[in-house]
């Protein structure tokens, strides 16, 4: 059989994508290497050597892991497609399942856990070995498992109901099914958020209300400087996993919560504390969250029609190596080839969204300069920079195509150039 034009194009574009992936990371790593004998100088008094080459290590170690990553996927997605893996694992699950939405449903978990398994090596690895080199693991193997397993289970409990109700709606809601299927899809995103503070995060953490009253005080004050509704302030013990600190807003109306790290409470001061959460309450007053999620639902409109017209293509599943059933449904199979295929042609857009993410970044700077002090959000990015071995001196053209967030450098610049303005 010669291969159909469909798959050229998608050979095509996994070998675009995967060549400048790697060309990406080999470029970070050089730059960052480059860059390794000396602290710029506008982090020289604030950051020493030794931190420096740890985070310039740091990064080059995590560039060889994404490079060995992005290779094995493109094998194992060549595996699943052109090398026929989903198409026997189809005919093996007719040849035992006589009921066609059951072998469906199972078609969809066991290619979806077989993904994850595959990629577990690169999990341990990341964390036993690249977290644990550079003093940033806190986690045991145990907890590993306990959380693989959790994770697992929480995937069957959300996704079984989802996928179970997207075979449904495609097999018996007509032409239009996908406007169905995305609606729902609409709800079931909007649950998790819903659900995720309350019910599921607390399966992995544990939150305890923030007890200092002098921060608590604070962060009041600027919430309502911000006309920001707050309904408490959570400390996770994010320190069972990592060192990296973070903090974060979750929830809707009475579920509405910021979540502290204890990893970021330990590192940071009060006043640095407040800087960074009025840079966090800047994406909340710049509406940033739901202008991302309006646009992520429409996204997944236009992917959901897509979907819906590929799946009545016979050259789609043959060109991505699998021949369609002909006494049975190929639903499932359509949802799996889409979304394994998917990726592969949506590559080039993300420099896109990194570009709108990072002019989001300095537009909550901006807000933070503005309700809190800038001069303590500098000094707290560069704690923040320093302890979580983030490189200084990122290659532009990577940063440029991957970063959500500007280089720490183009950050302070900024900043500084606020303080000069006010004077
Ligand atoms: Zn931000």
């Amino acid at each position: 059989m010669s291969p159909t034009p469909f798959t050229l194009l998608f050979v095509l574009f996994l070998l675009l994508e995967t060549i400048t992936h790697l060309w990406l990371a080999s470029r970070q790593a050089r730059h960052v290497t480059k860059h390794r004998a000396r602290v710029p100088d506008e982090f020289a008094e604030k950051i020493g050597l030794q931190s420096h080459q740890r985070a310039a290590d740091y990064t080059v170690e995590r560039m060889k892991l994404s490079v060995t990553r992005r290779v094995f996927d493109a094998m194992v997605l060549i595996a699943f497609t052109l090398l026929g893996g989903l198409e026997a694992i189809n005919a093996f699950l007719i040849s035992v399942i006589p009921n066609d939405f059951w072998r469906q449903l199972l078609l969809l978990g066991s290619v979806l856990l077989i993904s994850g398994a595959l990629q577990l090596p690169f999990s341990l690895w990341k964390q036993f070995k690249l977290e644990q080199k550079f003093g940033f693991n806190r986690m045991t193997l145990g907890l590993f498992i306990s959380d693989t397993l959790k994770g697992l289970l929480v995937s069957v409990v959300l996704g079984l109901p989802l996928a179970a109700v997207t075979l449904w709606l495609m097999a018996a809601s007509g032409p239009l099914w996908w406007l169905w299927a995305w609606m729902v899809w609409v709800v079931f995103n909007a649950f998790i958020l819903f659900v995720f503070p309350t019910w599921i995060a607390p399966l992995f953490n544990k939150f305890t209300p923030l007890d200092n009253p002098e921060l608590a005080d604070r962060i009041n004050s600027l919430a309502q400087r911000c006309h920001f509704a707050l309904q408490g302030l959570f400390v996770m013990d994010g320190s069972k996993r990592s060192a990296h600190g973070n903090a974060y807003f979750t929830g809707f109306g009475k579920s509405r919560r910021i979540v502290f790290f204890d990893t970021l409470l330990g590192k940071l001061n009060p006043e640095e504390i407040e800087a960074v959460l009025a840079h966090e309450l800047g994406h909340f007053s710049h509406k940033h969250v739901q202008k991302r999620m309006i646009f992520s639902f429409l996204l997944a409109l236009v992917f959901f029609a897509v979907l819906g017209f590929l799946k009545n293509q016979i050259w789609f599943y043959q060109g991505l190596g699998v021949a369609p059933v002909i006494n049975g449904s190929n639903d499932a199979m359509a949802l799996l080839l889409f979304f394994m295929a998917m990726p592969v042609f949506t590559f080039f857009f993300a420099p896109i969204f990194s570009f709108f993410s990072r002019k989001d970044e300095f537009q909550a700077d901006h807000y933070a300069h503005t309700q809190a002090s800038s001069e303590a959000l500098i000094s707290a990015l560069v704690k923040l920079y320093n302890d979580n071995a983030s490189t200084l001196t990122p290659d532009p053209v990577h940063s440029a195509f991957y970063d959500s967030h500007p280089p720490a450098s183009l950050r302070i610049r900024r900043l500084q150039e606020l303080q000069a303005h006010n004077g």
